[in-house]
């Protein structure tokens, strides 16, 4: 397999931090690929609803995604789909291997591999997902036109997908095992004003059930009292929070004890070179325009870092 030329800078995720980097390293000047194993656009494309994006009001996912990719696409930003598996820190400069072989060698990168849905971890949840159970509101609501569905979960992505699926299911319970919701307070407050969706409080799923192959009921657990009961539903939809992709961190990056990573101001981490942006890296909000903004300042210490190994290589 040949060998790419060398690049100035790798970014390794096409989400809307790794695009935002790809627009401000490509004003930069810097020779720059972005790889991507999945959807450009990243986790956004399956929300039905973004409405926090400054200055772009209300859209889908899908449009904000697109947009993030047409204007990346603007500077001519050149995507690889392909899956990278593995990141070598080097000292003159960095290793990506791609899942066909092929290695590809940068200054600098930026990882920008987000986070994926957590699991809920309980009997059936495996076995039945794809079969009732689902992460993604927006991809399998359609099949649950009319059903009554539980979602799990207290946080902004339980709040948002229980009120889209209250636009096509018949009930939708939310089930949380606290009596406070973590999501902020203009979701709550919709969630409230809805009549389609009844908060189940201080409640945990212990278990998913089948009749046949498919989803027929869940065992609820009363957090505060330990009783336990068979609760019918058809669907289960858990959003119970996400886990970085940190599988490609390379060893001697510090991660925090969730697994997201440690930068400084400029999302480097302690390996030089090497950025890590979006969701993937500790921060306090995890919001689309923080993402964006990661992106931003990356590429721009990226560009400088850049600079000053051109010089001394020179
Ligand atoms: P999150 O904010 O971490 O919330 C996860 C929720 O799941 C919490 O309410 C948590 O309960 C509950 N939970 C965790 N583990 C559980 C378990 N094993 N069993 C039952 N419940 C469990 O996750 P998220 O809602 O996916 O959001 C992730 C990040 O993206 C957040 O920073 C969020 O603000 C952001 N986000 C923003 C938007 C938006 O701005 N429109 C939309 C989606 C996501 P406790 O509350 O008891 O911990």
């Amino acid at each position: 397999m040949a060998n790419r030329e060398f690049y100035d800078c790798i970014i390794i995720g096409g989400g809307p931090g790794g695009l935002s980097a790809g627009i401000y390293a490509l004003r930069a000047s810097m020779r720059t690929v972005l790889i991507e194993k999945a959807v450009t656009g990243g986790q956004i494309v399956l929300s039905d609803e973004v409405e926090n994006y400054p200055a772009l009001g209300s859209l889908s996912g899908a449009e904000l995604g697109q947009k993030f990719l047409q204007h990346a696409q603007d500077y001519n930003l050149e995507i690889v789909s392909q899956e990278v598996v593995e990141l070598v820190p080097g000292l003159e400069n960095h290793t990506v291997r791609l899942a066909d072989g092929e290695t590809i060698r940068a200054h600098a990168i930026i990882l920008a591999t987000g986070g994926s849905p957590r699991k809920l971890a309980v009997p059936g949840e495996d076995e039945l997902y794809g079969k009732g159970v689902s992460y993604c509101a927006v991809c399998d609501g359609f099949f649950f036109r009319n059903k009554s569905v539980v979602v799990v979960g207290g946080g902004d992505s339980a709040a948002e997908e229980s009120l889209y699926l209250a636009k096509l299911a018949s009930k939708v319970y939310l089930i949380h095992r606290r009596d406070k919701l973590r999501a902020s307070m203009i979701l709550q407050e919709r969630l409230f004003a809805d009549p389609k969706i009844e908060i189940l409080w201080n409640t945990t799923v212990s278990a998913i059930l089948a009749e046949g192959e498919e989803v027929a009921a869940v065992t609820l657990e009363d957090t505060q009292t330990g009783e336990t009961r068979h609760f019918p539903t058809e669907g289960v939809f858990v959003f119970v929070g996400f886990d970085p992709n940190n599988a490609l961190v390379p060893a001697g990056i510090k991660l925090n004890a969730d697994g997201y990573v440690c930068t400084d101001e400029k999302c480097e981490t302690g390996i030089d070179g090497i950025f890590a942006i979006g969701d993937l890296r500790e921060k306090y909000a995890r919001q689309i325009v923080v993402s964006a903004g990661d992106g931003c300042t990356a590429a721009l210490a990226a560009a400088h870092f850049v600079e000053l190994r051109r010089h001394a290589q020179e």
